[in-house]
């Protein structure tokens, strides 16, 4: 652990993270991420990413993690709304589910884990296209609640800091998995990552109502680092347009671009 810490400060120095090896939620998973110096987003932590809870309705109290990251991407318009967004919800890191207690209404379970029952068919549908194709695929991680994502996030964060933590693990309240609507992949391969199984995702999930929402070179918008193995559901019809418009973020397709950073 100790050597790994020190590889990614060095790996960082440089403008690069090599990030190997994390285990989330007793899943194993394999996280290698190389990210060019402009993709990067500085690692030191600062004030300003948490949200004031004074300022939203919310039901219950966000987790207080100190410090805070630095950077902070605001979106404009309210929280992620599901009632009144619907299938087009945006969360992010710095824009939370409202509720923050929500939770779908209904959920069906498909290959692993639940998702939300309108995410189920296509889901489905998708997996049997993917076997078909001689790629079979499993979620290994669907709808998780806010006390779900609140244990996730204080275990990697107690693991790894807060600096590297918030860019694969959400905080409770911002993740999309939430909604029930999102989805981590696996294939038979530890990792996700350079299999035929993620090339095959990024380029058919589309057809199934489901966009890889955290694409490489894009964690300068999402807040998130890449990662191929999370899906995100935003229905047939929006997908097709997304795929058409060759988007690659959802907060771009959504026009809802979060204001640059403001180092200090
Ligand atoms: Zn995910």
């Amino acid at each position: 652990m100790r050597v790994r810490a020190r590889l990614a400060t060095l790996a960082a120095a440089v403008g690069l993270l090599a990030f190997v090896g994390a285990t989330a939620n007793g899943l194993d998973h394999e996280y290698l991420a190389v990210v060019p110096a402009a993709d990067y987003l500085p690692p030191t932590p600062m004030p300003g990413l948490l949200i004031d809870a004074s300022t939203l309705p919310m039901s219950i109290e966000p987790i207080q993690v100190e410090p805070a990251p630095r950077w902070r991407l605001t979106y404009p318009g309210e929280p992620g709304c599901v009632a009144r967004n619907g299938l087009l919800v945006l969360i992010t890191p710095t824009h939370p589910i409202y509720p923050l207690d929500y939770r779908p209404p209904e959920m069906v379970r498909v290959g692993g884990d639940y998702v939300a029952a309108i995410a189920a068919n296509s889901l489905r549908e998708m997996f049997d296209a993917a076997r078909a194709a001689g790629l079979p695929l499993t979620n290994h991680s669907g709808f998780r609640s806010y006390e779900q994502q609140a244990q996730l996030w204080r275990g990697a964060t107690r693991r790894y800091g807060v600096a590297i933590a918030q860019r694969w693990w959400a905080r409770p309240g911002h993740s999309e998995h939430q909604l029930g609507l999102a989805i981590d992949l696996s294939s038979a391969f530890r990792s996700f990552r350079h299999t035929p199984h993620s090339a095959w995702v990024a380029e058919n999930s589309w057809q199934f109502g489901w966009i890889v929402r955290y694409e490489y070179g894009t964690e300068y918008i999402t807040g998130i680092a890449y990662e191929p193995w999370h899906l995100r559901y935003i229905g047939r019809e929006a997908a097709a347009a997304y795929r058409e418009g060759n988007y690659r973020t959802l907060e771009e397709f959504l026009g809802m671009i979060p204001e640059p950073p403001t180092p200090d």
